[in-house]
């Protein structure tokens, strides 16, 4: 049986504002298997990477886990003192941030902060570990890497201080890495080389990935679950395959209309979502998406769906009996994608 590296259960993480209580995360429920890839996908603001920072409990000040467990190896982080936390972050849950630049301190070498990190966990010996630091760039292609140790982060271009990163997250063996839009500050061809490097280390190391991304490309190249995240919750829940080829909820078939095709005539707008996510501090009555959806009806205003199994393993949060299909979309979301009318 597939072991559950990380089990997160009904996860509601909440900003307190002096405006309100804005529920970022509401109620979120996803598990991750040891060698397996999740992707979370959805807009800025949905709550991907507030879920991510939940998991290795580094939150805003405003911001408070108000309910539900994150089990990690069957313990709950939502429970451990400060000191087992601090043993944890690097050591068995790593993280890559979006901007490597700002992850990196710039006043000291990518040498002395990969150490700093094995030395921190007790891994090795000082000596030792700048063997390994050499060792894991090496891994992750940055040539010269005995040189390259003695180098400042700025005297990297940014593909090569996410290849350290990288390394960073790797070097202590992590059981799970969560990567937030670890692909977004960088060019296409070096997200390319990053997009294969994560892959072999998955397929070495046999680490499991949460994946934070709003690129459904990179999902569909390293995962293998994809939950779909709307203002705070779940909408939609399934593998891969089974989203990419029958998305069941309104939203995530507006995210796959978004995409541009390369076949389009050069002078198609861009279809879009149209309307805005909601304010955070006013949801919780009926569906989330009801302002943007072309399907609404009276009933979507009033209650919020809850998550249903449409397919085995195949779950949405959304009230239309048997969800949308195919032939179905095309002619509700004529008006949806404004090719006409959207923005360009
Ligand atoms: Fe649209 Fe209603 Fe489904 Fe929400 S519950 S996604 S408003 S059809």
């Amino acid at each position: 049986m597939d072991e559950k590296i990380l089990e997160v259960k009904d996860l509601k993480t909440y900003f307190f504002l002096a405006s309100g209580v804005a529920k970022a995360v509401d109620g979120v429920s996803f598990h991750v298997e040891r060698g397996k890839a999740v992707g979370i996908v959805g807009e800025s603001g949905s709550g991907k990477s507030i879920t991510a920072s939940s998991i290795i409990r580094l939150l805003p000040l405003a911001a408070r886990i108000e309910g539900g467990a994150i089990l990690f190896k069957g313990r709950d982080i939502t429970q451990l003192s400060r000191a087992e936390l601090f043993a944890l972050r690097g050591k068995e849950i790593a993280m890559i941030f979006q901007d490597p630049m700002t992850s990196l301190d710039p006043v000291f070498t990518i040498g002395y902060q990969i150490r700093e990190l094995l030395e921190t966990h007790s891994l090795t010996s000082r000596s030792e570990s700048r063997a390994k630091a050499i060792e894991a760039l090496s891994i992750v292609g940055i040539p010269d890497a005995e040189r390259r140790l003695n180098a400042y982060p700025h005297e990297f271009s940014g593909g090569m201080r996410q290849r350290v990163m990288i390394a960073m997250a790797l070097i202590c063996n992590p059981s799970l890495i969560i990567a937030d839009e670890p692909t977004s500050a960088l060019d296409v061809t070096v997200q390319a080389q990053v997009l294969s490097l994560l892959q072999d280390l998955q397929k070495k190391i046999h680490t499991a990935i949460l994946l934070i991304t709003h690129n459904l490309g990179l999902v569909w190249k390293i995962c293998d679950q994809v939950m779909v995240m709307y203002a705070g919750k779940t909408v939609e829940y399934a593998s891969t395959q089974q989203l990419y080829e029958n998305p069941r909820h309104p939203y995530s078939w507006g995210l796959f209309i978004s995409i541009p095709k390369l076949s389009a005539p050069l002078d198609q707008k861009l279809a879009i979502i149209p309307g805005t996510p909601p304010d955070l501090r006013l949801t919780g009555k009926g569906c989330n998406f009801a302002a943007r959806c072309p399907y609404a009806e009276g009933r979507c205003r009033e209650a919020a769906p809850i998550l249903r199994e449409f397919e085995p393993g195949h779950w949405a949060a959304c009230h239309l009996e048997g969800g949308i299909q195919n032939g179905e979309v095309r002619r509700r979301f004529e008006p949806f994608p404004k090719t006409e009318e959207g923005c360009s």
